[in-house]
């Protein structure tokens, strides 16, 4: 279907066969074929499996209408490449659909720029999609490969495991209100907002923090998308588990300690989501080996223990925590 006066074979081949985006240094070596036929054709090499996931993002729902179309590509990758570091996956490529209201070439310039950032920074290419016309939606699709058998699942966590996460907490959260305002980072006069608009919009997926801990002996992970209490909550579902935590050891960023108050931040990193941090479990041997930063430069902190009553989440005073993770239904 022709989507505009540049028709949509023009459109892909300008902005995502491009070869900043479309054919990474290295990739090709013959074993991949992208963009231009009717299917991609991958090789799993020997002794790998195939990690996939699909996230889709929908104009009003997942994004403000109007926003930085640079961010939203790059922020839309991230978000996608997150699954694949919570199992612990190597990225290696991935298919974009794209519905489109009408064709705005700055708009497309800037949305497929932003794919190209984290595309080039992962070395993984666009190797396919679909462009179709309608309300602007994005549906993006990774491949990453794993050793077979290896991948960090959600159901591996077991009675006494300590619960770490990476990074900090609640920044996500905290920009929440401007970026539903449609505050964007050059509006933004306070240096600390800044930084926390920044954190929602520019994630890092935290993949060599999830290949690394995949070896070190990590039990479980998931990524942090719709907040810790939620997020941990999977994790004991699978598991058959239950956890205590202290929430007065969640690990929060100066920025919103100064912009909102110790309190309200401890409460950000408890529930809010959107921060892609990697919420893990590890046997306490283990963790005694672990350093401070792991790579991607990332710090972890260890918030608390896995406990042998499933599905309930206490304080360290044995309160159960009750959470208010974001759900769509
Ligand atoms: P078909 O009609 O066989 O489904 P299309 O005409 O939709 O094929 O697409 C032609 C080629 O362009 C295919 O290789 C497809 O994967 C690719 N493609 C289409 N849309 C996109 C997109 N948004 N991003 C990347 N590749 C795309
Ligand atoms: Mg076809």
């Amino acid at each position: 279907m022709a989507i505009g006066a540049v028709g949509e074979f023009e459109l892909i081949k300008r902005y995502f066969a491009r070869p900043e985006i479309a054919r990474i240094q290295g990739r090709h070596t013959g074993d991949l074929m992208g963009i231009g036929d009717d299917c991609a054709l991958l090789d799993v090499p020997t002794g790998m499996q195939l990690a996939q996931s699909l996230d889709t993002l929908v104009e009003g729902v997942h994004f403000p209408a109007h926003c930085d179309p640079f961010a939203l590509g790059y922020r839309a990758l991230a978000v996608c490449l997150s699954d694949l570091a919570a199992m612990g996956a190597e990225p290696h490529s991935f298919t974009l659909g794209l519905t489109l209201p009408r064709v705005s070439e700055l708009w497309l310039k800037e949305f497929s720029e932003g794919l190209a950032h984290l595309a080039q920074k992962y070395q993984l290419p666009l190797i396919g999609g679909d462009t179709t016309k309608g309300p602007l939606t994005l549906s993006l699709q990774v491949q990453g490969l794993v050793p077979k058998g290896q991948a960090l699942l959600r159901s591996g966590a077991r009675e006494g495991d300590l619960i770490c996460v990476t990074g900090t907490l609640g920044d996500a959260a905290g920009a929440l209100e401007a970026v539903l305002a449609g505050d964007t980072q050059e509006d933004c006069a306070d240096a600390h907002r800044k930084c926390l608009l920044d954190r929602y919009w520019y994630p890092s997926p935290r993949l060599s923090a999830g290949q690394w801990l995949r070896q070190s002996g990590a039990t479980s992970a998931i990524d942090i998308s719709d907040g810790l209490l939620g997020d941990l909550r999977h994790i004991l579902e699978a598991s058959g588990m239950g956890a205590v935590i202290a929430p007065e050891l969640l690990p929060t960023s100066f920025a919103l300690n100064q912009t909102y108050g110790q309190d309200a931040a401890l409460g950000m990193a408890l529930t809010g989501g959107d921060d892609y941090e990697l919420c893990f479990t590890i046997p306490r041997e283990q963790a005694a080996t672990l350093p401070a930063r792991i790579p991607d430069d990332c710090p972890i902190t260890c918030i608390g223990q896995i406990t042998n009553e499933p599905g309930i989440i206490r304080d360290s005073q044995g309160i159960p925590l009750i959470e208010k993770a974001y759900t769509h239904f």
